[in-house]
């Protein structure tokens, strides 16, 4: 054993010990900055600073391993450009002017624009958002509905909920539950649990998880697996590493998933590869759902998805026919119309195929001791007159209440138009909208300098920080707050090691603003107390405090595979699914009561090589945008030198006879441009692509350029949602297309670079050739 491995072995049971003057803490990371995952670290503190982090070996959701974003904390939290208290704005919104001021002056301000405000024009017109940063999803909210008293919490600026709503819109409906690759994360013993299997296939449907880790899915958990004997499907149009290791890859056009998972479907029942006993027990529509795809031969949708025929046949086939297979799927299939449709094929496919929650399926996991809080915790404190306004009740499924969050896209229009009501102040807590997820970016960043009164609480200042921002907080990051990570199993605690100059962690900010304002919905002594409520709550009860959980690390609550045949899923413990019939829902009756498709279905995106062709012969490109990076989690990590070395520039990828055609070679700086704007990218040039489509990074700004407008740190040069689109949603209200949209490319030059985008959107009105 090596001396690290002795190292670890030795301090396996502690979870704090002393290195002479130095203090080692085993804990958990969650962002900011880093990702969604929650890997176990140890970090090494001295004088309340963190002096050393590695992976914990023995942490079983990591062991040991750790990705650069982590790796580099040291950077990123000792980083001269962090916020260290809070700022007021002196100048004009744009000019970067502050002035330093205390908490006390910052909250004071604070709760005379809330109140005004509310006494004014009403709690509604105050909006709180929030990112996919920092793990605060159930307190920007509780912050929203029992402090502003306003039902309109929201995401910030991403269209259609086109993050995980599309997929658990389907999931909530069909099975009751979520689903992930069964990689052992449930079991402490990992791969050696006696009663665990390595899927004999793993279908990865728009993901690259090895950069993503998204949502607590450790990404080397699919190599692990492969060295476990675990073979790959994928799809996407990017010749991935994993891609490169598969048996059969589908290099689908973007956009075209809701057709192709149909295909899939087809083949499987066409075939008769479907599990019968399965099927006939436990799922409900199935002939129906038969009928519907029929349409979706291999012929059909190889032309359509631009995917090799036999490769679709061969690839549905090894996934039916194995002794068990899992699907990990991720945002490319929310970021589409079609979002909830393909979601509901691919959970149907997992069904009847068998592999819904057994040994080597997708299990249904469920949050760790009910510890799931979500969008909608404290919506019982909005005024009862107040509540039924939350902007976007009108579309679809959140008129049948199945919705968490205020619209953003009705956000958007409020703020434009006034109406319903006017929208007087916007909280932004861990999101920069303009630089990250709000589609259509101009268009946000023109509506956005419209309201009265705005307060950002981040790490950095960002792009919309200094666009936006009356008042800017310095939020704590991960070593320096108290927390839990229950997202999804074992459930793990983030332990406070460090202090940062004035920043507090984003939940005591949450509870020192909410005692001022409702003090009765706040009666928690600080963020560790909080969790301490929360852990021991009859609704989410977990039989431990913060503190047993600390000293343990982590726990693992017990986990059943078939769970639907013991009674384990229903609040009634009957056998069955937690859904209306009781059954996995092929077909989605409570769609049906709504008005909406029960059955997958098909739309082509709204621009396409097929819906808009004559559109598409200037615009000869599909893109898809929003690719992971090792070195960046969304917007983030931009400032750390170390990242940037590995990744300067953003890079869009193109097929390299298209690049030379166009005349566009490796490295050079190319424009993308579609009718609503224009941004630039380095051109890498792919062999594999299709020749037809285009990949381009988001989340680019640039720390480095000037903070002042026009240049506003450079965030709309280089931002693929210049060209996205917002209020263009699938029929349910969620899916918007991010990742399909078409666009030309051509090589920048001196002369036609003269007006970069950021001054054209800051200074001259947004690109031109945009209709208002
Ligand atoms: S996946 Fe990477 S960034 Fe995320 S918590 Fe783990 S090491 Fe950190």
């Amino acid at each position: 054993m090596s001396k690290v491995l002795d190292y670890h072995e030795k301090h396996k049971n502690d979870w704090r010990w002393q290195e002479g003057d130095v203090t080692a803490t085993r804990t958990t990371m969650w962002t900011g900055p880093g990702c969604h995952n929650g890997c176990g670290i140890v970090y090494y503190t001295k004088d309340n600073k963190v002096v050393g982090i590695e992976g914990d070996v023995n942490n079983p959701v990591n062991q040991g391993r750790l990705c650069m974003r982590c790796i580099n904390y040291l950077e990123s939290t000792n980083h001269p450009d962090r916020l260290k208290w809070p700022l007021k704005r002196v100048g004009e919104r744009g000019e970067n002017k502050w002035e330093r001021i205390s908490w006390d002056e910052a909250y004071d301000i604070i709760v005379k624009n809330v109140r005004d405000i509310q006494k004014n024009y009403g709690p509604e017109s105050i909006v709180a958002m929030e990112g996919t940063g920092r793990n605060i999803v159930w307190q920007v909210n509780y912050l929203c509905y029992s402090a502003f008293q306003s039902p309109n919490f929201t995401l910030g600026f991403l269209s259609g909920d086109s993050c995980y709503m599309p997929r658990a819109a389907v999931e909530g409906v069909t099975n009751g539950d979520f689903f992930l690759v069964d990689c052992s994360q449930q079991f402490e013993d990992r791969y050696e649990n006696p009663e665990w299997r390595a899927p004999e296939y793993i279908m990865i449907w728009g993901s690259n998880p090895l950069a993503a880790n998204a949502d607590g899915f450790f990404g080397h958990w699919i190599t692990d697996l492969m060295q476990r004997g675990s073979k790959l499907i994928v799809t996407d149009p990017k010749l991935t590493w994993l891609a490169t290791k598969a048996d059969y890859w589908l290099r689908i056009r973007p956009g075209s998933d809701a057709a192709l998972a149909m295909a899939f479907l087809n083949i499987v029942i066409s075939e008769d590869l479907y599990d019968h006993d399965f099927v006939e027990k436990w799922t409900n529509g199935f002939n129906e759902v038969a009928e519907r795809v029929k349409e979706w031969t291999p012929e059909r949708a190889a032309a359509v998805c631009w995917v090799d025929k036999d490769a679709l046949v061969a690839a549905a086939r090894a996934f039916a026919k194995a002794e068990c297979a899992a699907i990990h799927w991720g945002v490319a299939v929310d970021m589409a119309v079609t979002g909830v449709s393909t979601a509901q094929s691919l959970n149907s496919l997992v069904a009847i195929t068998g592999n819904m929650d057994v040994p080597g399926g997708n299990i249904l996991v469920q949050y760790a001791y009910g510890q799931g809080l979500a969008y909608n915790y404290g919506f019982e404190n909005v005024p009862q007159d107040v509540a039924p306004k939350r902007l976007g009740n009108e579309y679809p499924l959140r008129q049948m209440g199945f919705g968490a969050n205020a619209h953003e896209d009705a956000v958007l229009e409020a703020m434009e138009s006034g109406k319903p009501y006017p929208i007087k102040m916007l909280w932004l807590q861990t999101t920069n909208p303009i630089a990250n997820m709000a589609g259509e970016a101009p268009r946000v960043y023109a509506a956005m300098k419209k309201v009265d009164f705005c307060v950002v609480v981040d790490l950095y200042m960002t792009p919309s920080a200094v666009a936006f921002a009356d008042i800017v907080l310095p939020a704590a990051m991960s070593s320096e707050r108290w927390g839990n990570r229950n997202w999804y199993t074992p459930l793990r605690t983030i332990t406070k090691v460090a202090e940062y100059y004035e920043a507090k962690s984003d939940e005591d900010i949450i509870l020192e603003l909410g005692k001022r304002l409702q003090p009765e919905f706040f009666p928690w002594k600080d963020n560790k107390d909080w969790y301490d409520w929360i852990m021991l709550n009859e609704a989410t009860e977990s039989g431990m405090t913060f503190d047993e959980l600390q000293e343990k690390v982590y726990s693992f609550p017990k986990f059943e595979y078939r769970k639907y045949e013991k009674g384990l899923l229903r609040p009634d413990g009957d056998p069955g699914f937690n859904t209306v019939t009781g059954k996995l829902e092929l077909k989605i009756e409570l769609y049906e009561m709504w008005g909406l498709d029960p059955l997958p279905w098909y739309e082509e995106p709204r621009e396409s090589p097929y819906s808009t062709p004559e559109l598409f012969e200037e615009y000869p490109f599909v893109m898809t945008t929003g690719n992971r990076s090792y070195e960046f989690f969304h917007s983030e990590h931009r400032q750390l030198k170390l990242n940037r070395e590995f990744h300067p520039d953003p890079i869009m990828d193109i097929n390299a006879d298209s690049a030379a055609k166009l005349g566009i070679k490796e490295g050079d700086w190319v424009w993308i441009e579609n009718r609503k704007g224009r941004f630039k990218q380095r051109a890498r040039l792919d062999q594999f692509m299709d020749p037809r489509v285009i990949r381009a990074e988001h989340g680019w700004w640039f720390p480095e350029k000037e903070a002042a407008e026009p240049s506003l740190f450079g965030v709309f040069d280089s931002n693929c949602n210049n060209l996205t689109s917002m209020c263009d949603n699938g029929p349910t209200g969620y899916g918007a297309p991010y990742k399909n949209q078409i666009a030309k490319v051509y090589k920048c030059t001196e002369e036609n670079s003269e007006i970069m985008p950021s001054t054209q959107v800051t200074r001259l009105g947004g690109f031109p050739y945009v209709k208002k």
